[in-house]
């Protein structure tokens, strides 16, 4: 089977690989891509935003299956179109690909359905905003509505800080339309985790606990960015919390999108704060794999990725086979100088063929007219180290990560510290 990814980052270089595995997997193709992806996947130059070019694609290439990577296009409604034309594709359509595109939408569904999340109101106008937001203390979490590529929230530890930001949202509409609408949340204290799930419908096949690093510098200090690194499995959190959050928060998710008719197939990730009372609660849901979660996640996936993905489109999720391997996995993304602000590209990486401890999935890579791998985004790559424990498959990331250069490439240097203490 013949199949299309669509997206160009390192989530989209870890989806490619894990099918690549697979031995059903006929010919793979992914759209754009990166120099990277190039290597398991034929790279076919059409947008994310291009769906009439996407679709007149698959078709003329008849390809069995579509995967869609990115959050834009989700909330946009590319699986609709692909359904529109009877093409096989994994994602949550527009109406439910909307849990993550309106936050407004998602903390309504969770108070409706007594679905734990941190206390909120919204509003569509700055004034009373303000006024509510003078009335509560400090810290506070401030949302934009809408997507916003990963900038919509602050996490306000001053009154300044928290006024600014809902003005930038509000009056400097700094996020566009994304900000029409804001949440004013309660701060959550505790431990973060993600539990990423296969979903179609009320089947929920819960993937590998991740937990990840969005600050830029050691310490979570510095500006947030998309992520600088991840770690799979959590052993520092019970599994039984882990159960209750499928339990109790994302299986009632998953039912409640069913009975507002808006039925979820993909996968949904939940960001979860473990608050000190050792409850989960909701901090947010997003309607894709996770980047960088995805590149610890499925690497530890024993079964056959294609064949899970075909189970979540046929209606058969709840009878295949989902085994994950006992090994952890330690993500640490390399990126270039000035990231999360801007950046050069174009700089010659070297190294990246000496890299025999750990697996590299390309985020930002090019390669030049000479064929030698450059740098073409903030972040540039994830090396992803494997072992028997968090400590081991760190010092692989870490050592793989030394070997690899480029002018200006920073990482962070405690990713997954917390899991070893
Ligand atoms: P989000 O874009 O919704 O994932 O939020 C970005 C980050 O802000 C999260 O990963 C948390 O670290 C933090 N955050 C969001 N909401 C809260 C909250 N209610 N309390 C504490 N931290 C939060």
């Amino acid at each position: 089977m013949d199949i299309l990814v669509i997206g160009g980052g390192g989530r989209e270089h870890a989806i490619c690989w894990s099918l690549a595995k697979s031995p059903k997997a006929g010919k793979l193709y992914c759209a754009p891509g990166n120099a990277g992806i190039g290597q398991v996947a034929e790279l076919v130059p059409i947008q994310v935003h291009e769906f009439d070019k996407l679709a007149a694609f698959a078709e003329e290439k008849g390809v069995g299956l579509v995967v869609v990577g990115p959050d834009d296009p989700l909330a946009d409604g590319i699986v609709d179109v692909f359904e529109a034309k009877n093409i096989p594709v994994f994602g949550p359509r527009k109406n439910a690909a909307h849990i993550e595109g309106s936050k407004t939408f998602m903390k309504d569904l969770l108070k409706k359905y007594g679905i734990p999340t941190a206390a909120y109101e919204k509003f569509d106008s700055y004034e009373p905003a303000l006024a509510y937001l003078r009335s509560r203390p400090v810290p506070i979490v401030i949302k934009a509505d809408g997507l916003a590529a990963g900038k919509g929230v602050t996490v306000a530890f001053t009154r300044e800080q928290a006024e600014a930001a809902l003005k930038d949202i509000m009056v400097e509409k700094v996020f566009g339309e994304s900000g029409s609408q804001v949440v004013i949340e309660e701060f959550l204290e505790g431990q973060e985790m993600s539990i990423l799930s296969f979903v179609d419908g009320e089947t929920v096949r819960p993937m590998a606990a991740a937990q990840d690093h969005k600050q830029v510098y050691d310490g979570d200090k510095g500006q947030n960015t998309g992520g600088m690194g991840t770690y799979s499995p959590l052993p520092h959190i019970a599994p039984g919390i882990i159960e209750e959050a499928v339990e109790t928060i994302i299986k009632p998710t998953a039912k409640a999108m069913v009975a507002e008719g808006r039925p979820f197939r993909g996968v949904l990730f939940a960001g979860l704060m473990i608050t000190p009372d050792g409850k989960p609660k909701t901090i947010e849901f997003n309607a894709r794999f996770g980047d960088p979660e995805t590149q610890v996640v499925l690497p530890r996936l024993k079964s056959d990725l294609l064949d899970i993905f075909l189970a979540a489109v046929n209606g058969t999720l709840d009878q295949v086979e989902i085994e994950w391997s006992d090994e952890a996995a330690v993500c640490v993304v390399l990126a270039s100088g000035g990231y999360p602000a801007s950046y050069p590209k174009g700089l010659p990486i070297q190294g990246l063929d000496e890299v025999r401890e750990a697996l590299v999935f390309h985020a930002g890579t090019a390669r030049n007219e000479a064929g030698a791998w450059v740098t073409n985004g903030g972040r540039v790559l994830g090396v992803v180290g494997l072992g028997q424990s968090i400590a081991e498959a760190r010092d692989k990331a870490y050592q793989a990560a030394e070997r690899i250069t480029f002018e200006g490439k920073h990482n962070r240097t405690d990713i997954a510290a917390k899991a070893l203490v």
